[in-house]
C-alpha cells in the first residue's frame, strides 16, 4: 500500500482545498475557443431572503451536472451565477428584522431603509455564494450578477421605456390583490390560499316600495357598505319580478337597484347576491356591464374609509363585528351559517388579501405571448418533460395583463416622470433634468417600484450585458438549457421567453428542463414556515457534499414529485466510500503502470472494456435527454456491480500471476470522468492522487472506448453466470465460502467449456471452484441453475461423502424454512382477501404486502426445487 492513502475518506478538508484551487485557477471561466461548441446556463437567481434550501440544492446541482458534462463533452461551458433582489420577499424579511429591533421602515425613511436592505442583501449574497462553493458548483464567479446591480437596472429601464413607447404599458384602475400589511398590490401568483372556517351571513335588504325584502348571503359583510346593486340570475324564477326594483342598503340607507346578470350563481346562498364593484373582481365586471357606481369603503391599510359612514376609521374586522351586531339589532340578519372558505393570503406575510380598486401600471401581454406560444409550438424551444407544454399553452392562451407596479421601496423605481408645469408624463432610461416639452425642471418620478419579475424576465440576456452589444452577449447568448421547477412556469419561464423574443429577437434558451419538487417524508411541500426542510449544509457537514449530491440524484426521477429521505443520502455516502475503498485497492495493486488499454487484452479485460463502453454510451444518452436520475443509477450500478464486483476482482487475481493492472486503471480513470459531474470532489481528489493527467477533470473528455472493444466475450459472461450461481447455491445449502466445491456443467458449447478450463484461476479465486467437469445430464442428488449456454450443478454426492455437506440436516432445515414461509403466505393471503383490511389500510401497506407475497412465493418455489434435488 502506498504511503499516504488514508483508509477513510474525509471530505471536509479535501472539498474546501479543491474548490479554492479551482477558483484560483479560474477553471470555470471559459477560454474562448472557436473550435468548440458553446454550452451556457444562467442560474435561476436565488432570492437574497435567506439561506439555500434542499430545493435550491437540487435545482443547482442539476445545472452543475449539465455544465460539467458539457465540458467533458468538449464544449466551451459557462455557468453564470447571480442572485435576485426579490422585491417584496426581501422587503418583508428586513421589515420583520427591524420590527424585532423595535423599528419600522418609516423610522428609517425611504433612503435609510433601502440602505438597510442593501446591507442585508450583500450579507446574504455572501452566504449564498459560500453555499454554492461548498456544493462544488462550477459557476463562473467572475461573471456573477445581481438583479439590482447597475447594469441590470439599466436593462430594466431600457425594457420599460421600449414597452412604454410601444404603447404596451398603461396606467389603469383595476381590482388588484392588495396586501394591507405589505401595503402593495401583488400578483395572483404571489397569493396563496388557506382553508378557513368562516361564516355565511344572510342579510335582508328591504324593498324600497315596502313590499318585503331580498335576502343576500355574504362571507364579508363589511363590504356591504360599498354595495351599489343586488344581482340575480336572469332565468331565476324566484326573483324575476324583482329585477328593476330598488332596495334600501341597510345601515347606509342608500337606494340601490336589483339587476339581472348571467354571472350570478343561482345555487350560492339565496341566489341573490350583493354587488360591490370596488372590492371584488367579479363584482367589478358586473359593475362595468351595468354601469354601477364604485364606492370604496376599505382603504390600503385595511381600514374603513369615509365612505363607510359610521364605521369610518375602524379596522376591517372590527367593522365586520359591529356591522353584524347592528344588523342583528335592526332585525335585518336572517341567519348565520358556519361556512368553510378558501381565503387568499399574501404569500410573504400571510395577511388576508383585500381585493381593492386601485390605480396601477399594467403591461399588455397578448402581443408578447403570440410569438412565445409559436416558439414552443414549433420546437424552437423544447420542454423536458414535454408534458409541461400543456400548462404553458394554457396559461399563455389565457394570459392577462401584468400588473407591474408595486407600492414598495425595495426594487427598480418606475422610470416614469411627470412635468409639474405642462403635465407631460413620459418614460426615460436616464434620469431627465428637464421636461422635453417645456424644459421645466423639478420633474417628479413615480414613487412605485416594479414587480421583481420585471428584472428576472430579462435575466438570460441582461447578465450578458444587454442592452449593449457586448462580447458576452454575442458569444454566449442565446443560452442552452434553462433548469427550473415547474412551479414558476408562468412567473418566470414563460415571461423570459416573451422577453427574449421581444428584446433580442431570439429565444433565450434552446431547452427548458423542468425538475420535480422535493417534498418531506409525509409528502408536504418543503417550506420555511413548516420548518420541514433539512438544512443541506448540516447534511454536508455530516456526509460530505458528494454524498448529498449523489443521494439527491437517486431520489429525483423526472416525472413525479418526490419525498425526501435521509436514507438516500446515506446511500450516496456509501457509494462515496465504495469509490474510495476501491481506489485504495487499485492503488495497492498498481506499480507505476499507465492507465491504458493493453496491446493484448485478455478476455476478462475485453469484457470489462465492453461494459465500460456501454456505460459511457448509455449514461451520455440519458444525460443528453436530461434524465439525470437514470444516468446516476446506471453509473452507480456500473461502477459498483461491473467494475468493482468483477473488473477489479479479475484484475486482482491476474495481478498475482504478473499481469499489469493498466486496463483496470483505464476503466477507473474513465469512471472518474463519468462520475465527476455528480461527485466533483472525490473524483478530482482521486484524479490527483493517481496523477492521471496534468489537467483538471473538468477539462478532461468523456470516455470513448474504441469500437473494437464494444462486444463482450460470451465466454466471460458465462463465467460470471457460473460464479454467481455457485455462490448462490453455496449460500442456499450452507456450504461455507472457503470450502472448495466441484462443479458439473451441461453444455454443448465447447468454447464456453474451454473458457472455464483456461480461466480456472478466476473460478478458484472468486468462488472456490476446485474443478469443472462436463456431464451429459443433471447429476443426482444435486442443485443447479440453467442459463442460455447450458446448466451448472453442484453434485452433492461428492460433498456428502467428503463430509462437506450433511444431506439429512439440510433437508430438515429446508423443510422447516418451507413450512415457515408457507405459513406467512397463508397469513398474507387472508389479509389480501379481507375487504376490511383492503379498504382501511394505507395504499403503501397493501402494496407492501403484495410485494412480500411475491417474494415469498418465489422463495418457496426455489426451496421446493432445492429439496427435490436433495432426494
Ligand atoms: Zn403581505
Ligand atoms: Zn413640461
Amino acid at each position: 500500500m502506498q504511503a499516504g492513502f488514508p483508509k477513510i475518506y474525509d471530505p471536509k478538508g479535501i472539498e474546501e482545498r479543491l474548490y479554492k484551487a479551482w477558483a484560483q485557477e479560474g477553471l470555470f471561466t471559459p477560454k474562448p475557443d472557436e473550435e468548440k461548441e458553446k454550452f451556457v446556463i444562467v442560474i435561476p437567481p436565488p432570492n437574497v431572503t435567506g439561506k439555500l434550501t434542499l430545493g435550491h440544492v437540487l435545482d443547482n446541482e442539476l445545472q452543475d451536472i449539465l455544465v460539467r458534462f458539457a465540458s467533458l463533452q468538449g464544449n466551451e461551458a459557462l455557468w453564470v451565477p447571480g442572485e435576485d433582489h426579490a422585491g417584496i420577499a426581501t422587503q418583508v424579511v428586513v421589515e420583520r428584522k427591524l420590527a424585532r429591533e423595535g423599528k419600522s421602515k418609516e423610522d428609517l425613511g425611504r433612503e435609510g431603509f433601502i440602505k438597510e436592505v442593501w446591507r442585508w442583501a450583500e450579507e446574504h449574497r455572501d452566504i449564498i455564494r459560500h453555499q454554492h462553493e461548498r456544493l462544488g458548483f462550477a459557476a463562473d464567479w467572475s461573471r456573477e450578477r445581481f438583479t439590482l446591480d447597475e447594469g441590470l437596472s439599466r436593462a430594466v429601464r431600457k425594457a420599460f421605456v421600449h414597452l412604454y413607447d410601444k404603447g404596451l404599458i398603461y396606467r389603469g384602475l383595476r381590482i388588484v390583490n392588495w396586501c394591507p400589511r405589505c401595503h402593495t398590490a401583488i400578483s395572483n401568483e404571489e397569493t396563496s390560499y388557506e382553508e378557513r372556517q368562516g361564516s355565511l351571513w344572510y342579510i335582508r335588504y328591504p324593498l324600497e316600495d315596502g313590499s318585503g325584502h331580498v335576502t343576500v348571503a355574504t362571507t364579508r359583510p363589511e363590504t356591504m357598505l360599498g354595495d351599489t346593486a343586488v344581482a340575480v340570475h336572469p332565468s331565476d324564477e324566484r326573483y324575476r319580478h324583482l329585477v328593476g326594483k330598488r332596495v334600501i342598503l341597510p345601515l347606509m340607507n342608500r337606494e340601490i337597484p336589483v339587476i339581472a346578470d348571467e354571472q350570478v350563481q343561482p345555487d350560492f346562498g339565496t341566489g341573490a347576491v350583493k354587488v360591490t364593484p370596488s372590492h371584488d373582481a367579479a363584482d367589478y365586471e358586473i359593475g362595468k356591464r351595468h354601469d354601477l357606481a364604485k364606492v370604496r369603503v376599505i382603504n390600503e391599510a385595511g381600514v374603513m374609509t369615509e365612505e363607510a359612514g359610521a364605521y369610518a376609521g375602524k379596522d376591517r374586522y372590527a367593522a365586520r363585528k359591529e356591522i353584524v351586531r347592528d344588523l342583528q339589532s335592526q332585525g335585518l340578519l336572517e341567519k348565520t351559517e358556519p361556512y368553510r372558505l378558501s381565503v387568499a393570503v399574501c404569500e410573504r406575510c400571510e395577511t388576508v388579501i383585500e381585493p381593492l380598486l386601485s390605480e396601477q401600471w399594467f403591461l399588455q401581454m397578448k402581443p408578447l405571448a403570440e410569438p412565445a406560444i409559436q416558439a414552443v409550438q414549433d420546437g424552437v424551444i423544447r420542454f423536458y418533460p414535454e408534458r409541461w407544454k400543456n400548462l404553458y399553452f394554457h396559461w399563455m392562451r389565457n394570459i392577462q395583463d401584468w400588473c407591474i407596479s408595486r407600492q414598495l421601496w425595495w426594487g427598480h423605481r418606475i422610470p416614469i416622470y411627470t412635468c409639474p408645469k405642462c403635465g407631460h408624463v413620459f418614460a426615460s432610461v436616464d434620469e431627465p433634468s428637464v421636461c422635453p416639452r417645456c424644459a421645466a425642471s423639478d420633474l417628479t418620478q413615480d414613487p412605485d417600484v416594479l414587480d421583481t419579475w420585471f428584472s428576472s424576465w430579462l435575466w438570460p440576456f441582461s447578465v450578458m450585458g444587454w442592452p449593449d452589444e457586448t462580447e458576452d452577449l454575442k458569444r454566449y447568448y442565446p443560452t442552452a438549457t434553462l433548469v427550473s421547477g415547474w412551479d414558476i412556469i408562468y412567473l418566470w419561464v414563460a415571461r423570459m421567453i416573451m422577453a427574449g423574443l421581444e428584446f433580442t429577437a431570439k429565444p433565450p434558451f434552446d431547452a427548458v428542463f423542468f425538475h420535480v419538487m422535493i417534498r418531506d417524508e409525509r409528502g408536504r411541500k418543503m417550506s420555511k414556515s413548516l420548518g420541514n426542510s433539512p438544512d443541506p449544509f448540516e447534511l454536508i457537514d455530516r456526509y460530505g457534499a458528494d454524498a448529498l449530491r449523489f443521494g439527491l440524484m437517486l431520489i429525483t426521477p423526472r416525472e413525479q414529485d418526490v419525498c425526501y429521505s435521509e436514507e438516500r443520502i446515506k446511500v450516496g455516502r456509501n457509494f462515496v466510500n465504495k469509490l474510495w475503498n476501491s481506489a485504495r485497492l487499485l492503488d495497492s495493486l498498481r506499480n507505476g503502470e499507465e492507465a491504458e488499454i493493453p496491446a493484448d487484452p485478455t478476455p476478462t479485460e475485453r469484457w470489462m472494456l465492453a461494459r465500460l463502453a456501454k456505460a459511457a454510451d448509455e449514461a451520455a444518452t440519458l444525460i443528453k435527454k436530461h434524465d439525470l436520475y437514470n444516468a446516476a443509477k446506471y453509473l452507480y450500478n456500473f461502477y459498483w456491480h461491473s467494475f468493482c464486483d468483477w473488473g477489479l476482482e479479475f484484475a486482482k487475481i491476474a495481478k498475482k500471476s504478473g499481469r499489469s493492472v493498466s486496463c483496470a486503471l483505464y476503466c477507473f480513470r474513465s469512471s472518474l470522468a463519468m462520475l465527476h459531474p455528480y461527485m466533483p470532489f472525490i473524483t478530482e481528489e482521486l484524479w490527483e492522487r493517481f496523477s492521471l493527467a496534468d489537467h483538471r477533470l473538468f477539462s478532461d473528455r468523456w470516455p470513448e472506448v474504441p469500437s473494437e472493444f464494444s462486444q463482450s466475450p460470451p465466454s466471460v459472461d458465462a463465467m460470471t453466470d457460473l460464479i454467481t450461481a455457485v455462490r448462490t447455491m453455496r449460500a442456499e445449502l450452507g456450504v461455507g465460502k472457503d470450502t472448495p466445491v466441484p462443479v458439473a456443467v451441461v453444455t454443448s458449447d465447447d468454447e464456453v467449456l474451454s473458457a472455464f478450463e483456461e480461466n480456472m484461476l478466476y473460478l478458484k479465486g472468486l468462488a472456490r471452484i476446485e474443478s469443472v467437469a462436463r456431464v451429459q445430464e443433471k447429476p443426482h442428488p444435486s442443485t443447479g441453475s440453467v442459463f442460455g449456454w447450458g446448466a451448472v450443478y453442484l453434485p452433492l454426492a461428492e460433498l456428502v461423502s467428503s463430509g462437506r455437506l450433511n444431506l439429512e440436516a439440510e433437508r430438515a432445515r429446508i423443510s422447516k424454512e418451507l413450512a415457515k414461509l408457507e405459513g406467512e403466505v397463508k397469513k398474507i393471503n387472508s389479509r389480501l382477501t379481507d375487504d376490511g383490511f383492503l379498504s382501511n389500510a394505507p395504499d403503501e401497506i397493501v402494496s407492501g404486502e403484495r410485494e412480500r407475497l411475491e417474494t415469498f412465493t418465489a422463495k418457496i418455489a426455489r426451496l421446493r426445487e432445492l429439496k427435490e434435488g436433495l432426494t
